[in-house]
C-alpha cells in the first residue's frame, strides 16, 4: 500500500465529462489499496473569469477580498469531483483550505504555505476515505482565506504530499510530461524522462508554467517525488529527481520563455556612487521586483543609460514610482517597452561546459534577432528580445542545441 497525492489542473476538470474521467482515474488508484489525497484546481478559465470580475469592481482593491473571490473556483471543482467519486462508489469527501486547515502567511494573493494539519485526513484514510482537497487556497493567522498565486494548486499538492509523507505526488495535466520547451510552441520539443529539481526550478522560474515555481522549491526541500503526467492518456510522465539519478546529462536540457516581462530604460543617468540605490530602493519599497539589469557607459563617461526589467503588470507603477521618487536624480528620459520576452536556456551541464552562451548568441544572430539584455546564472543564460520573435527564437535555439525530436 502506498500513500499518493494526485493533482488535477484546470483543463483536466474543465467540464463534467472530464471530471468523471478524473474520478475514474482516482478510483483506479484507490482500488489498488492506496491511500489517496487529490488536489484540484478550478475548472479551466474559471479563475481568470473571477480575477476579471474583481478587476471590474475596482482597481486598487483589498487583496483579502480578492482572495475570497478567486479562491471560490476550487470550491466548485472539489465538490463536483467528490460527487463524481461517490457516484462510482468511492468514499470521498471534499476539503476546502480552511477546513483542513492549510496554514499560510498573510501575503494575500501569493501566500506561502506554512503548515498543513493532516491528522483528520489520515484518520479518514484509515476508514478508506479519499480526500479531495481544494488547491490554491489556505488560511492565514487571522483566519482569513488566502490564495497561493496563479498556478498555486501545484504547490498545494506538493505541500500536501510533504505533510502526508506521501510516496509520490502525481501532477496530472494537459501535457504528458515536462518537455525540452513548451510543446505548444516548439512542436519538435521532446519529453524528458527525468529532470533534476534544480533544472525544473530554473525552468519554472523562467516561465515554464507546467509547474509553479514554489511547488518545485517545496519538492526540492522536502524531497517529494514529483511526477508530471497526462490526465488524458496513460503512460509514464516526467520524474523530477536528484541530479545523481540522471545517468546521462545533456548540457542544455530545456528552453523556457516568459512574456511577463517589460523593459524600462533611463537615459543619461549620472554615473556616480549611490545612483542605483536611489532607483532600485523606491522600486523595492513599492514591492516591484526587478529582474535583469544592464548599465552602459556613455562616451562622455559621466552619464550612463540604465536598462532593467520588471513584470508586465508592474510596468506602469514602476514608471510612476521613478517619475515621483527620482526627481532629484537628473536623468534625461524614461522609456517603457512592454513588447519584450525573456528566453532562457537551462541545463546543469553548463557548470562544466563552456560556450553555451556563445551558441545562443550565434543562433539568434543567424536569425537577425537582436539581444536587448543578457543575464546568466550557474545553470542558465537568459536574453531579452522583442516579443514578436518568441516562436522563431525558441525553435531556432531548440534546433541549435540539438534538442529536436527525431
Ligand atoms: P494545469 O492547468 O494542469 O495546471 P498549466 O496550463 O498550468 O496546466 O500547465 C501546463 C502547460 O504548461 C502546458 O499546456 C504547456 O503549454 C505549458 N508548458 C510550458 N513549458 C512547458 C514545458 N517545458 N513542458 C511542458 N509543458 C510546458
Ligand atoms: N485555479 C488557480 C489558477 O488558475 C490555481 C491553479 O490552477 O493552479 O491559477
Ligand atoms: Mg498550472
Amino acid at each position: 500500500m502506498a500513500r499518493i497525492v494526485m493533482k488535477f489542473g484546470g483543463t483536466s476538470v474543465a467540464d463534467i465529462e472530464r471530471i468523471r474521467k478524473v474520478a475514474e482515474r482516482v478510483k483506479a488508484q484507490a482500488d489498488q489499496g492506496d491511500e489517496v489525497a487529490v488536489a484540484v484546481s478550478a475548472m479551466a478559465g474559471e479563475t481568470d473569469r473571477l480575477v476579471a470580475k474583481v478587476d471590474q469592481v475596482g482597481q486598487l482593491y483589498d487583496l483579502r477580498e480578492y482572495d475570497v473571490v478567486v479562491s471560490s473556483g476550487e470550491q466548485v471543482s472539489v465538490g463536483l469531483l467528490a460527487i463524481a467519486l461517490q457516484d462510482l462508489g468511492v468514499a470521498a469527501r471534499s476539503w476546502l483550505g480552511w477546513q483542513i486547515p492549510v496554514r499560510t502567511d498573510s501575503a494575500h494573493g501569493s501566500a506561502r504555505i506554512e503548515q498543513i494539519e493532516i491528522d483528520e485526513i489520515v484518520r479518514r484514510f484509515a476508514e478508506g476515505q479519499v480526500a479531495v482537497v481544494a488547491g490554491f487556497q489556505g488560511l492565514d493567522p487571522q483566519d482569513r482565506i488566502t490564495t497561493l498565486g496563479r498556478g498555486g494548486s501545484d504547490t498545494s499538492a506538493v505541500a500536501l504530499a510533504a505533510a502526508l509523507g506521501a510516496d509520490r505526488c502525481d501532477i496530472y495535466t494537459d501535457v504528458d510530461g515536462v518537455y525540452t520547451s513548451d510543446p505548444r510552441i516548439v512542436t519538435r520539443a521532446r519529453k524528458l524522462e527525468r529532470v533534476t529539481y534544480e533544472e525544473m526550478l530554473e525552468m519554472a522560474s523562467q516561465g515554464a508554467k507546467v509547474l509553479q515555481t514554489r511547488s518545485v522549491e517545496m519538492a526540492m526541500k522536502h524531497r517529494v517525488r514529483v511526477q508530471v503526467r497526462s490526465s488524458f492518456q496513460d503512460g509514464p510522465g516526467t520524474l523530477v529527481v536528484d541530479e545523481d539519478e540522471i545517468v546521462e546529462q545533456a548540457v542544455v536540457s530545456g528552453i523556457a520563455y516568459s512574456r511577463d516581462e517589460a523593459k524600462i530604460t533611463l537615459l543619461k543617468v549620472p554615473d556616480r556612487p549611490g545612483v542605483a540605490a536611489k532607483i532600485f530602493g523606491p522600486l523595492a519599497d513599492a514591492a516591484i521586483n526587478v529582474d535583469m539589469i544592464v548599465q552602459n557607459v556613455s562616451p562622455e563617461g559621466d552619464q550612463t543609460d540604465l536598462t532593467f526589467t520588471v513584470g508586465k503588470a508592474d510596468l506602469d507603477r514602476a514608471v510612476q514610482v521613478i517619475k515621483e521618487k527620482c526627481t532629484d536624480l537628473g536623468y534625461a528620459d524614461i522609456l517603457a517597452d512592454a513588447n519584450v520576452v525573456k528566453v532562457s536556456v537551462i541545463g546543469v551541464g553548463m557548470r562544466s561546459h563552456a560556450g553555451v552562451a556563445q551558441q545562443m548568441f550565434n543562433a539568434l544572430a543567424d536569425k537577425g534577432i537582436n539581444i536587448q539584455v543578457i543575464s546568466t546564472s550557474e545553470i542558465k543564460v537568459s536574453v531579452l528580445i522583442a516579443e514578436d520573435y518568441t516562436e522563431l527564437a525558441l525553435r531556432s535555439l531548440h534546433t541549435a542545441y540539438g534538442l529536436d525530436a527525431d
